[in-house]
């Protein structure tokens, strides 16, 4: 498997195309980035410590059943996925208040949302993300009605999986952002990445915030935390 040329530089993670057509590499820089990438600084370890926190998160959601796109870990900041026509819509799944739910809401950050929600956002940094449901997803073409159907059934089944996981850690999942694509048979995968950059999670006995909050607030101590989450989850690193 040989690496060729860069096909996309994200906000922290870069895509390279290889000698076989349905695979992809993702390059996980310490790029870190906030409030739609107007603020980017470099985190030590975190391009390292996010690639295999997300290669331990989607290795337990395949062996849970759920379609992604890891293939194998290539080196310490550089993973093998199956290539995917990325769908531009950002599922996110809560399961306490936070974040932007609380400002749109003004409810109390950590009220238990019970039934969990799951929520839609247009994945367009321009237009900062915007909140969109399921009607405008099928009007405008970016997915099917089937897909998003099986974009919600998947994003349900993985907080199931992965609520259990970080509580057994001691840690709740306050909520999360998924991205799906198309691979070439056709089926809804999980893409992009699972890591603190793209959840919250919290300390079940003192909440303290243990994911990318703790960059976007200015809390200090960003990558020990994401390190403090790995070591309790047994992620090797
Ligand atoms: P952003 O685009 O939000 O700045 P990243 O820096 O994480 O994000 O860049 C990674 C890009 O690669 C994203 O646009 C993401 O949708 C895309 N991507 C992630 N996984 C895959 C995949 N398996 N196949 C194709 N594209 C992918
Ligand atoms: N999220 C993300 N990328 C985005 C927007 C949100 O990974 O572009 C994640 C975020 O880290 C959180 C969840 O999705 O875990 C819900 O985010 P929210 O809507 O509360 O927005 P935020 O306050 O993080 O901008």
């Amino acid at each position: 498997m040989e690496k060729r040329e860069e096909l996309y530089r994200g906000k922290a993670k870069s895509v390279y195309k290889t000698d076989d057509a349905d695979r992809l590499i993702l390059l996980f820089r310490n790029d870190t980035s906030a409030f739609d990438g107007k603020r980017i600084e470099q985190l030590d370890r975190k391009g390292m410590v996010n690639n295999k926190f997300n290669a331990f998160i989607m290795q337990k959601l395949e062996a849970a059943g759920i379609p992604t796109q890891f293939d194998k870990l290539l080196a310490d900041n550089e993973v093998l996925v199956k290539k995917l026509d990325m769908i531009p819509v950002e599922c996110v799944v809560r399961n306490y208040a936070a974040g932007s739910l609380v400002k749109r809401l003004g409810v109390e950050e950590g009220m238990k949302l019970n039934p969990y929600t799951f929520e839609l956002f247009l994945k367009d940094d321009a237009k900062g993300d915007p909140f969109i449901n399921e009607s405008h997803v099928v009007a405008f073409g970016w997915g099917t009605a089937e897909q998003l159907a099986r974009m919600k059934e998947l994003s349900l089944k993985v907080n199931d999986v992965l609520s259990k996981l970080f509580d057994d850690a001691g840690l709740l999942l306050v909520d999360f952002k998924l991205e799906f694509g198309v691979f070439s048979d056709g089926s809804i995968v999980l893409g992009d990445e699972f890591s603190p950059d793209g959840c919250r999670l919290w300390d079940k006995d003192t909440k303290k915030k243990m994911d990318k909050d703790r960059f976007r607030q200015g809390l200090g101590d960003v990558i020990e935390a994401y390190e403090e989450v790995a070591r309790r989850l047994g992620v090797p690193l």
